[in-house]
């Protein structure tokens, strides 16, 4: 039966020659093996939906919902499909028309994180508070107690994917000798309060290599959190609020340490192209954004110090896929005299982390953590290097699980203690 279409924007399917090319590189497809949970079927759905030849029912809900906007689809799809946007529409689209039902409780928890981490000053606050449950040792007893292990899965899931709130804080690095470049780097949200030190070893590596860092006090989330959950008017004031801070700083680029964050903050002219006084600033900003092994890279030079370790490397989706920078942390890991990188199976699959969906599919999730923990042990290596807090934490929380303390570190980690 036609109803009315809920209306959103699905010109980036319009592409889609339906080759089915894209359905060996999704996770969901992958796993299930079912149409409905390929990129090929979803962007059929989506636009039979937004058309109204169909109606959005729980069932045409959950196959998006269990899409994990990994964008690997987009990044094999030889005629250029825009998935990424496509599914972010659709979202935005149905949080628009309030066809998303949540409770009155889903709903305020829902708010307060979203407004929480697009507040900087409140977020270190709140950090702070919760830092208590690892600085008292109530962490530490949870798990040795076994009481963890008897807690209900979401509840485990939650408090293995807890963020490292007591991590050193970001420090500046020293201003270099003789400086070649003037960046900014992005704190973020997350990142700010849970990896302040992997902020910290970007910089000096900038620092190192005779790149200034400019702070920017004014800068706030990158809104990343905001778009994916379909709340693009608070993604749109977010993106509004760190043009205006990234353009007084002057910068020559702005550096970010984030892949979910750098992809974000990439598509800005694209958020902001339908708002004059912003479009063309959007599209400026954007074209600084660099991530930070992209900008390292491109400084060329030789070696970059030494670290005798055999490492792994999970390539983050919005790193791989939505930037489709795969080669560049690969190449400065090479440049380390003394580390040895091997490859695992896999590498560009995504490891279930992506947003808050390990915990809204924990079945899907888990199973792709499964997959990616055991791609990690095959190879021996002593640590994972990866380059998104989402991933760092997620694979954390599998090896944990396992029983593995294998560290998870920072591309920049790495070459920060090479450097040294
Ligand atoms: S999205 Fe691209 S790869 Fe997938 S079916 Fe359509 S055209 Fe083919
Ligand atoms: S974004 Fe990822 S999970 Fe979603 S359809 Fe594309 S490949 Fe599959």
């Amino acid at each position: 039966m036609a109803t009315a279409p809920l209306s959103f924007d699905i010109e980036p399917a319009a592409p889609c020659i339906h080759c089915g090319i894209c359905l060996e590189s999704c996770p969901t497809y992958v796993l299930t093996r079912l149409e409905t949970e390929s990129p090929r079927g979803r962007i059929h759905l989506m636009q039979e939906i937004a058309t109204g030849r169909i109606e959005l029912t729980s069932s045409a809900r959950l196959h998006l919902d269990r899409c994990l906007a990994c964008r690997a689809c987009e990044a094999v799809c030889p005629s250029g499909v825009g998935y990424g946007e496509l599914i972010e529409n659709a979202r935005a689209s149905f949080e628009e028309h309030g066809v998303v039902r949540r409770s009155g409780p889903m709903r305020w928890v829902r708010r307060a994180l979203l407004s929480l981490v697009a507040d900087p000053a409140r977020l270190e606050g709140v950090a702070g508070l919760m830092a208590l449950y690892e600085r008292t040792g109530l962490r530490r007893f949870v798990r040795a107690s076994g009481l963890r292990a008897a807690l209900p899965r979401r509840l485990r899931r939650l408090e293995g994917l807890y963020p490292p709130l007591t991590r050193p804080r970001y420090r500046r690095a020293p201003v270099p000798t003789v400086t070649r470049a003037r960046v900014a780097l992005l704190l973020g949200c997350v990142m700010r309060v849970a990896y302040g030190d992997v902020h910290t070893a970007a910089a000096r590596v900038l620092s190192r290599l005779g790149v200034e860092v400019v702070e920017v006090p004014a800068q706030t989330c990158c809104g990343a959190l905001h778009a994916h959950a379909g709340e693009r008017p608070d993604a749109k004031a977010l993106a509004r609020r760190n043009i205006a801070a990234f353009e007084a700083a002057g910068v020559d680029a702005i550096v970010v340490d984030a892949a979910g964050c750098g992809a974000h903050m990439k598509g800005y002219g694209h958020l902001l192209a339908d708002e004059p006084e912003w479009a063309a600033r959007a599209e400026a900003f954007a074209a600084k954004v660099r991530d930070v092994t992209e900008y390292v890279a491109s400084l060329g030079g030789g070696t970059l110090g030494r670290l005798p370790m055999r490492v792994t490397y999970q390539s983050p989706c919005h790193l791989g896929h939505a930037q489709r920078i795969t080669e560049q942390p690969r190449a400065l890991l090479r440049r380390v005299e003394g580390l040895e990188l091997i490859e695992m199976a896999e590498p560009e699959m995504c490891c279930g982390s992506a947003g808050s969906y390990n915990i809204q599919q924990p079945e899907l999730a888990d199973a792709l953590l499964a997959r990616k923990i055991a791609a990690i042990e095959a190879t021996g290596a002593e640590a994972v290097v990866s380059a998104n807090p989402g991933c760092m934490l997620q694979v954390q929380s599998g090896l944990a699980e396992r029983g593995r303390d294998l560290p998870v570190l920072h591309v920049v980690e790495i070459l920060d203690r090479a450097m040294r």
